[in-house]
């Protein structure tokens, strides 16, 4: 491997490199960084956060700029605000030696008055996020006619988010003369339409197979009832005894809901999501950073931007809606050469959703028994008399209590005195586990108990009359939804696949859906206010009337299994789905 030296960096950014304590480039700075210094071709790479990717761009950039010049050099773009100011901090950090450089953060939720000084103070290099970066050039201030580098960094997470059209215009009024860096974890459909549509013969250089997860993440996954999803988390967590990780939620209301049981259950956990402010979202990733938390409970927008490497749990306490968010979520762990824990909670359903994720993902899922209450005490145990062995004591502190102590516990010999002081530390541990049950869910026995109530049904003579109440969803073909994620949204908000769901009718801006009266009240509560798409979703009962044919309420055709239906049931774009038979909700 190449040294820092032999790539031909100058001396200035050298030093700070060192001063940083880099002493070897990683694999993604050993190849790209050669490149960088001495070729124009655009250029694909592929690495995760903690792959030391900053570095990888960020010391060519500054090597490559003109000092002597205030114009905007390079334009790196980001998805959040956290990133771009963590970008920009490494940016100062490496051109520390070289003034007069200047590295300036533009992105939204902050005062733009100052980025516009701070833009018209000169700055060579502009790190922005898509939405402020395009605000600041219809506003004339961010000028950049002579940007020679632009730089996509986490391009997947961007386009995911939904900046494509912004950095479709960024790009579009950037010179056709520049070099492009793309630096993304996967490679999708959006990433790829990108590269073909502004990248001129890019060289793609990678360090992890495309679209694997870390190759020091064991991926993990227990199978038990939705009900029991809650009572699983705690018991990764009492197995675990130093766990650090992040458990992903699908929903602001989920998120508050298990860090608060999880709080109030004694453990060390918040929630970190959309709701909050951002003083708030600052304290709580502060206190997480310090380890004063243990696990942070968080959706996936919330936890963008939040650069922690050394998690040893990623736990989906719901699979996410899309594959590559899974390998997002899981390469928080397992960096910096260390190994890292996916865990993934899923019921019997779900087992399609993770076919489909190990398939695209090329990664092994491994069924694993949820710990027993046995397991997880003699686990709790080891970790007491570890401490216990390993605790330093202070003796000057603790010398005066001694002989009072002494004398009175003198009546017991050691191995009561053992007993007592482990008892003291872990009655609360026993007598919680003492009558746990199995919460394991084998796929046997979930299709036998499907059948049978297949079977208790139609013995029922029930083929139930369903009447359906019309709900406004303000999410529609725009944001990418199908009726397969209309419904997986509905289950997952449910936790439960039991509402049958009529009609979907998906317009460009906002969508129908006729959910069986009874559950329309119980769908709008679990669904109003979520985050979808980085927006937030507005569920009502629909005022309008149903459009489609009266019929359709008082008698429905004969019920269908959502996935028996799956191939005929392709609604084009802002027509209502038309075949007008009901289904039950099996996603
Ligand atoms: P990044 O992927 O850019 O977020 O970097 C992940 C972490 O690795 C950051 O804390 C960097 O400071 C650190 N880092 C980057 N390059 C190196 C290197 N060559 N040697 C040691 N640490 C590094």
């Amino acid at each position: 491997m190449i040294s820092f030296t032999e790539t031909g960096l100058q001396q200035e950014i050298l030093d700070a490199v060192h001063e940083l304590g880099f002493e070897t480039p990683t694999p993604i700075q050993a190849k790209t960084i050669p490149h960088l210094l001495s070729s124009g071709q655009d250029l694909i790479a592929f690495a995760q956060t903690g792959t030391g990717k900053t570095a990888a761009f960020g010391l060519p950039v500054i090597h490559l700029t003109d000092v002597r010049s205030k114009n905007t050099q390079t334009l790196v773009l980001c998805p959040t605000r956290e990133l771009c100011m963590q970008i920009t901090r490494d940016l100062s950090d490496f051109s520390k030696y070289l003034k007069p450089l200047n590295v300036v953060a533009v992105y939204g939720g902050a005062s733009i008055e100052n980025q516009i000084k701070a833009l018209s103070a000169g700055a060579q290099i502009v790190v922005a996020t898509p939405g402020r970066a395009k605000d600041l050039i219809l506003r004339k201030k961010l000028q950049l006619r002579n940007v020679e580098r632009v730089v996509l960094d986490e391009a997947d997470e961007m386009l995911s988010m939904g900046f494509k059209e912004d950095i479709d215009e960024i790009l579009a009024s950037t010179p056709k003369n520049k070099q492009i860096s793309l630096f993304s974890a996967t490679m999708s459909k959006e990433v790829t339409a990108i590269t073909r549509k502004f990248m001129n013969d890019p060289i793609e250089l990678s360090v992890a197979p495309k679209n694997t997860g870390a190759e020091n993440v064991e991926h993990l996954y227990y199978m038990v009832h939705s009900k029991d999803r809650y009572e699983v988390l705690k018991r990764i967590a009492d197995m675990n005894p130093s766990i650090y990780g992040i458990v992903f939620c699908r929903t602001r209301r989920e998120t508050s809901e298990v860090a608060g049981k999880l709080m109030n259950d004694g453990y060390n956990a918040d929630a970190l999501h959309g709701d909050l402010s951002q003083a708030q979202r600052d304290e709580v990733m502060g206190r997480f950073r310090q380890r004063q938390l243990q696990l942070l409970v968080a959706t996936d927008v919330a936890a963008r931007g939040l650069d922690v490497t050394d998690l040893t749990h990623i736990i989906n306490y719901n699979l996410p809606d899309e594959n590559e968010t899974y390998t997002h979520r899981s390469g928080r762990t397992g960096r910096a050469g260390k190994t890292g824990t996916s865990i993934a909670i899923i019921h019997t359903k779900e087992t399609g959703k993770l076919k489909d994720i190990a398939k695209r993902s090329g990664i092994t899922f491994k069924k694993e028994a949820v710990p027993g209450g046995k397991e997880i005490c003699q686990k709790q145990l080891y970790a007491l008399i570890d401490k216990m062995e390993n605790v330093e004591v202070d003796e000057k502190q603790i010398e005066p209590f001694l002989p009072s102590i002494y004398e009175k516990l003198a009546w017991l010999d050691r191995e009561e005195l053992i007993k007592r002081f482990v008892s003291a530390e872990f009655n609360r541990f026993l007598s919680y586990y003492k009558d746990s049950r199995d919460l394991n869910v084998s796929e046997s026995s979930r299709e036998r108990s499907d059948k049978s109530e297949r079977k208790n049904r139609k013995e029922r003579g029930q083929t139930r009359e369903v009447s359906f109440t019309r709900l406004y969803i303000s999410v529609g073909s725009k944001n990418r939804v199908n009726p397969g994620r209309l419904i997986g949204m509905i289950n997952e908000g449910l936790d439960s696949s039991d509402a049958e769901i009529g009609r979907i009718e998906i317009l460009k801006n906002f969508s129908f859906i006729e959910i069986e009266d009874q559950m329309a009240n119980a769908v709008v509560k679990a669904l109003n206010g979520n985050s979808y798409d980085g927006e937030s979703l507005l569920v009502e009962i629909s005022k309008e009337k149903p459009a489609f044919s009266p019929k359709s309420k008082s008698k429905p055709s004969k019920s269908k299994d959502f996935n028996s239906k799956k191939s005929a049931f392709k609604p084009e774009k802002g027509k209502r789905n038309g075949n007008g038979s009901r289904r039950k909700n099996r996603y």
